[in-house]
């Protein structure tokens, strides 16, 4: 049964039904909901910070009793030894984003990595200077983008090209950014856009851009905050230069926890690239000679600095055990189906409630151009409809002047969630 050609109904019974046929219902169970709300809670902050796994407090309390017993030594006698323990998630996350395993690491934070790399791929040569990025872009990275250009003595006013929607529009047309990648070209020297949208969930053609942009012979890396365990990603193919994603959002792993990044292969054997390095980064065989002079490892895992923090790395891997377990075939598939029921139920609020207020869902229609986000405006109403929603026990996300987003995560939310949010946005228009 595809998207396309289900008929859905606003009912709780067929709800029910679509839960009863949905392979990965079972999953819920092994995820810890908030208990803080009055009413039941729908939970659809996915997309902000993933639930706990629970999964998670084994993961973790192994590492507690592996330090207690081994002291130092957890190092290399620890059941996970931590020497190595990011090696653990290395295949997982491969998996997830569609690398090979020799393209990505866990390792520190999201906007920390996004530096990293940028380091390396950002380098400003004669004529070839600018970023192109997606106006509006969250506030670290424009601030992660502005940094990279002052670094370089640069001003950002003049090197920093934002793509906006075209005027009374929500979306950016992705024509329009493939042509200013063109109209830019030997000046343009990265570009560095998130694969989806944190405001609108704007999903973006991340091969076609990478093609445009090594057409003219720029660096094409992205942000996948909203993407990584969301977007069924294959980085590796689409040629991406670099990636880097957090793992607290739609990865489950912990508030602020490790995050991940990714190389291309064609990168993975160069040293002669300017990096700020640290040692973990270093080759592993001969880190511990700890000569001067820097050797990198290979592929992503050169970019690291720091030994790993393996409480956060613990329930990172915990996290990724489950994807691994439920896969991102099926996940998408639940994706793509949950999101458009949830959107159907919007359409049904709004329409039945139309002389009170109406909605407007500014999240692309076509599911191939979104993940499990859906941005809504909500016309006529504003902040009182979205505390009424969070009264009634809706965790989602209020943003000024007037959106709410909210995402149903796959691999926890169900169909009878969808019908119960339609219900308390009904009783909060009334
Ligand atoms: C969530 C998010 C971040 C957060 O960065 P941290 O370094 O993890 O705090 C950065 N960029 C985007 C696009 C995000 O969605």
């Amino acid at each position: 049964m595809t998207t396309a050609t289900m008929i859905f109904e606003n009912s709780v019974d067929f709800a029910k039904k679509m839960d009863a046929n949905d392979s990965l219902a079972s999953y819920r169970d092994r995820f810890h909901f908030p208990t803080f709300t009055e009413n039941e809670v729908v939970y659809f902050t996915g997309n902000s910070l993933g639930l706990q796994p629970k999964s998670v407090k084994k993961y973790i309390e192994q590492e507690l009793s592996d330090w207690a017993k081994f002291g130092v030594e957890g190092h290399f006698l620890a059941k996970r030894p931590w020497f190595s323990y990011h090696e653990f998630c290395t295949e997982k996350v491969a998996k997830i984003v569609g690398a090979k395993p020799l393209e990505v690491v866990v390792t520190h934070s999201l906007t920390t990595n996004l530096h990293l790399l940028m380091v390396s791929f950002y380098r400003p040569e004669g004529k070839r200077t600018k970023i192109l990025c997606e106006s509006k872009a969250f506030p670290s990275d424009q601030y992660a983008l502005e940094s990279q250009i002052r670094f370089h003595g640069l001003d950002p006013e003049d090197h920093l090209v934002e793509i906006a929607p075209r005027e009374g529009e929500h979306l950016i047309n992705e024509d329009d950014l493939i042509n200013k990648i063109d109209q830019l070209g030997d000046e343009l020297a990265m570009v560095m856009i998130g694969g989806v949208n944190y405001y609108t969930g704007q999903l973006f053609d991340m091969e076609k851009i990478t093609e445009a942009g090594h057409k003219v012979g720029a660096v094409v890396g992205f942000d996948l905050a909203h993407a990584a365990g969301n977007i069924n990603l294959h980085l590796h193919d689409w040629d991406v230069d670099f990636a880097a994603w957090c793992g607290y959002k739609y990865l489950n792993s912990s508030p602020g926890g490790v995050s991940g990044m990714f190389v291309h292969e064609r990168h993975a054997n160069r040293p002669d690239l300017p990096r700020f390095a640290g040692w973990w980064g270093y080759d592993k065989d001969t880190r511990f000679q700890m000569e001067a002079g820097f050797k990198p490892m290979k592929g992503a895992e050169g970019w690291q600095l720091s030994n790993a923090p393996v409480l956060g790395m613990a329930a990172h891997l915990a996290s990724l055990e489950i994807f691994d377990e439920a896969g991102m075939d099926r996940i998408g598939e639940k994706r793509d189906l949950l999101t458009a029921y949830l959107e159907y139920i919007i359409d049904d609020v709004s329409k039945k409630n139309a002389e009170r207020c109406t909605f407007e869902i500014v999240t692309p229609r076509n599911p191939s151009k979104r993940g499990a986000q859906l941005s809504i405006l909500a016309h006529g109403q504003g902040k009182d409809l979205f505390d009424e929603l969070t009264n009634q026990g809706v965790v989602a996300d209020w943003r000024e002047p007037n959106v709410i987003r909210i995402a149903p995560a796959p691999l926890y939310n169900s169909f009878e969630d969808c019908f119960r949010f339609g219900r308390c946005l009904e009783k909060a228009i009334q």
